[in-house]
């Protein structure tokens, strides 16, 4: 599971400063639900080749800013609680407010890693300003300039030692064949995901087994269906309450996010009676960017009638236009209508994030795409397609050696992606295209 690093300070400390600039080390993803999290921004970082999830409190600005219960409001405690590790950012120009204090009061209790970041230091590391911070009780204070780019790699190293276990390298080309189809049920909240699980989880011909918590409170269910072993990923925290699991958070977003870097599928649930929405949207997005394969199921098929169905329709032509490669399915999980087919929707977009690209046969797609149509010249060059390699899987990744590859066009990727899915059936999954110049 990616890390999670939770920002928090008072305003103007610079915490939207430290955010942009971890998140900024890759193209950032930031996960915007607007309407579901007001106050918290979320965004995928890097950091020594490891990805974690980093958390902004910045947007949180009490009305009346006195005392700690104005302080940490319900956001930021919020994102301590759902934290691995806590970033807790003081100004170096402004020394150690009152404010700083019931804050590190309030996070000396929370039990979390705390780092004590004092920002704005550029310029001023040598200084007995910083010294003051220690009376924080927040142990070594670690300097750094958000704006200058200066103590953030020391801090992140700080922040995520003993975080990242080695087991976690995954072989890109390893066959996952033995393992569990790690699966996420994703939606917004409402849209029947509890619902769905429990309908699953109650099925005869699917055996859940028990298992005790793991990580961070966070369970994953295991079971078998159709003679295949799945383990769902939780993405609200699910408890077993009886025979049903029950969930004790409406949504997550830390979870949601962390369920789907984490899974081999995703399941994208949405309500048929809400129509495709901008956080539908947005989670579709944040899959797509991940990498990993899709499944849409367009639930409560069963309460809209025939004028919405064609309205949900366009919807989805609309607002899911970039996710046509993922199959969609109408089901109701309370009426338990259309349910078979998801499953062998979510088996094969596995089966084609995990395919085998052999390279003699990507190589010789290659050519025979360029014998049907050669990439545009630009200038007098025309770039030169040599062979193609299998980079990756889940996302599949073919990498195509070649020169002056840096002027393929959009469209000719996008004419090649096509050859290659066709030829190897790959529904359910993205597709990446990388070009390998040689000089
Ligand atoms: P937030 O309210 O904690 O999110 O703070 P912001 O990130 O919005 O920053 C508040 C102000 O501090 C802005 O004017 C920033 O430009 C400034 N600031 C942020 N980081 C630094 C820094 O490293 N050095 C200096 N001198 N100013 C900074
Ligand atoms: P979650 O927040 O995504 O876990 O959603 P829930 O599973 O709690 O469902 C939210 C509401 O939608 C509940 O009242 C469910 O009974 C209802 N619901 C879920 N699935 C269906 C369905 O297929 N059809 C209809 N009509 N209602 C559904």
């Amino acid at each position: 599971m990616k890390p999670v690093i939770a920002l928090v300070g008072r305003p103007n400390v610079g915490k939207s400063t430290l955010f942009n600039r971890i998140t900024k080390s890759r193209d950032a993803i930031v996960a915007d639900f607007a309407g579901l999290t007001r106050d918290r921004h979320y965004g995928d970082a890097r950091h020594n080749g490891r990805e974690l999830i980093v958390v902004d409190t910045g947007g949180f600005e009490p009305e009346k800013p006195t005392g700690i219960v104005a302080m940490m409001a319900a956001q930021t405690k919020a994102a301590v609680a759902e934290a691995d590790a806590v970033i807790f950012v003081v100004d170096a120009r402004n020394g150690v407010a009152g404010q700083d204090h019931d804050i590190a009061r309030y996070l000396r209790g929370a039990n979390k890693r705390v780092l004590l970041c004092v920002n704005k230091a550029e310029g001023l590391s040598e200084s007995p300003l910083l010294a003051e911070f220690h009376e924080l009780g927040m142990g070594e204070p670690h300097p750094v300039s958000a704006a200058h780019g200066q103590g953030i790699r020391s801090l992140l190293d700080a922040a995520l030692a003993d975080f990242f276990d080695p087991e976690d390298d995954d072989d890109p080309l390893a066959d996952g064949t033995d393992k569990p189809i790690r699966l996420a049920v994703a939606g917004r909240p409402n849209v029947g995901k509890s619902t769905l699980i429990n309908t699953w989880l109650g099925e005869d011909r699917l055996v859940a087994y028990d298992q005790p918590g793991t990580t961070r409170d966070a369970i994953s269910v295991p079971f078998e269906r159709d003679g295949k072993r799945f383990e769902l990923i939780d993405t609200a925290g699910l408890r077993r309450k009886g025979k049903v699991f029950e969930a004790i958070e409406k949504f997550s977003v830390v979870k949601t996010l962390q369920a789907i870097a984490d899974a081999n599928v995703v399941l994208l649930l949405i309500d048929a009676t809400q129509g495709v929405s901008e956080q539908d949207a947005h989670i579709a997005g944040y899959i797509l960017e991940s990498g990993r394969a899709v499944v849409v199921a367009v639930n409560k098929w069963d309460a809209v009638d025939s004028y919405q169905r064609q309205m949900f329709e366009r919807s989805v032509e609309q607002r899911l236009a970039f996710l046509k490669f993922a199959p969609l399915l109408h089901i109701s999980a309370l009426k338990r209508q259309g349910l078979g087919p998801v499953w062998k929707a979510i088996a094969d977009a596995h089966a084609s994030a995990t395919r085998k690209m052999p390279t003699p046969v990507l190589t010789r797609l290659l050519q025979e795409a360029v014998q049907h149509q050669a990439p545009q010249r630009s200038g007098a060059f025309r770039p030169k397609l040599r062979y193609a390699h299998q980079g990756g899987m889940n996302p599949p990744i073919v990498v195509i050696h070649g020169n002056g590859l840096e002027h393929v066009t959009d469209a000719y990727k996008r004419f090649l992606e096509g050859r290659v899915r066709d030829h190897f059936k790959l529904s359910g999954t993205p597709l990446r295209i990388e070009f390998k110049s040689s000089r």
